[in-house]
């Protein structure tokens, strides 16, 4: 299904990552993302920061900008309020939209935004400034939510708040990004009712362009610290089944960086690795680094693969500005754009 929809060509993303706040108002068993006040590294970036990652990334070729932020920190800390009140906004969406319109007005590239749940006025408002969007799924496991698992107090956890957002998003022609995260104390089931409700909605609304499926990583300091992680075969197997499961016009994307055998993942179905940065850390596995390009395509083509260069918006979105884009995003996404609708400078 991969080679005949995808052919033998994989894709990835050249980003840069911009965690605009570590604040968030969740407390997920497995992130190390999020900071509490006091703690180092909790903090809003200022429009300056944002500004020199995202003009550093535009110097090395980057066309993405990527951000990942905590959610909706202004509703649990008055510490996320006043950082947000010294840079004059009063929610953290409202700082999102402006910072992005900055970053495509300075620098060019274009936001994609994992702004976690979002009602449908925060979308429309950033559509307004964004390529696409992305929400993790992660699964539609209830359980998770109870005590003692990994999104219990988790208001934004609970998979219809997810749902509900995916679905707002298809309402309103965002292409979407969402996906799986494995290995989090789901059971197969689980794991085949969260693809199979992602399949629903792309039937629905058609704006799902791809899907991730990650794999849990253990490390020290989380509530899971001593969870075990997935193993290759759960890995690969998930990967086989979504492929199988979905409308093979889904993008399938598995990150390099969280397995050594990761190439393994070609003989699943998988077409994408995400986003690679030659600039800034994983913020979500800072432990984890990317394989440097030119090694990835070297070791993918003594597999019969080429290694392109896509954008944030996949060719089939970009065909469709009208449905799917504002102009000012169309206008600079078809400067960005090969005439088959991959980035223009790609990698050899
Ligand atoms: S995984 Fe996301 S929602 Fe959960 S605590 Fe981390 S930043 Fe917040």
């Amino acid at each position: 299904m991969r080679d005949a929809h995808w052919g033998r060509v994989v894709t990835y993303s050249r980003k840069v990552f911009i965690p605009l706040t570590t604040y968030c108002r969740d407390d997920c068993g497995y992130c190390v993302f999020v900071k509490r006040p006091g703690e180092p590294g909790a903090k809003v970036m200022t429009p300056d920061e944002v500004l020199a990652v995202a003009e550093q990334g535009r110097a090395l070729g980057c066309k993405e900008a990527l951000f990942s932020l905590g959610e909706k920190p202004e509703r649990r800390y008055a510490e996320a309020r006043d950082a947000l009140a010294r840079l004059g906004f009063r929610s953290m969406t409202d700082y999102l939209a402006a910072v992005c319109e900055l970053v495509l007005s300075e620098t060019g590239l274009v936001p994609h935004v994992n702004a976690g749940t979002m009602e449908a006025g925060e979308i429309e408002r950033l559509k307004s400034v964004s390529g696409s969007m992305g929400l993790m799924l992660e699964s539609v496991s209830k359980r998770l939510c109870e005590p003692g698992g990994p999104h219990h107090a988790c208001p934004d956890k609970v998979p219809l708040q997810r749902l509900r957002t995916i679905e707002r998003a298809g309402r309103a022609a965002v292409p979407f990004t969402t996906g799986l995260l494995i290995g989090i104390g789901e059971t197969w089931r689980e794991r085949l009712e969260t693809i199979e409700a992602i399949g629903d909605l792309h039937r629905r609304f058609g704006h799902i362009q791809e899907v991730i499926v990650q794999n849990f990583r253990a490390k020290p300091g989380i509530a899971m610290a001593n969870h075990p992680e997935p193993d290759h075969d759960e890995m690969r197997r998930t990967l086989a089944v979504a492929r199988l499961m979905l409308a093979p016009e889904i993008s399938l994307q598995a990150p390099p960086n969280l397995s050594p055998r990761y190439l393994d993942y070609l003989d699943c179905g998988l077409n994408d690795w995400g986003g690679i940065s030659p600039l800034t850390a994983d913020h979500i596995n800072p432990e984890c680094a990317w394989p440097h390009l030119d090694r990835l395509a070297s070791e993918m083509a003594a597999r019969g693969f080429r290694l392109q260069e896509r954008l944030t918006v996949y060719p089939r979105y970009i065909a469709d500005p009208a449905r799917y884009l504002v102009p000012v995003i169309a206008d600079r996404l078809s400067g960005l754009a090969r005439d088959d609708g991959l980035a223009l400078q790609q990698m050899q």
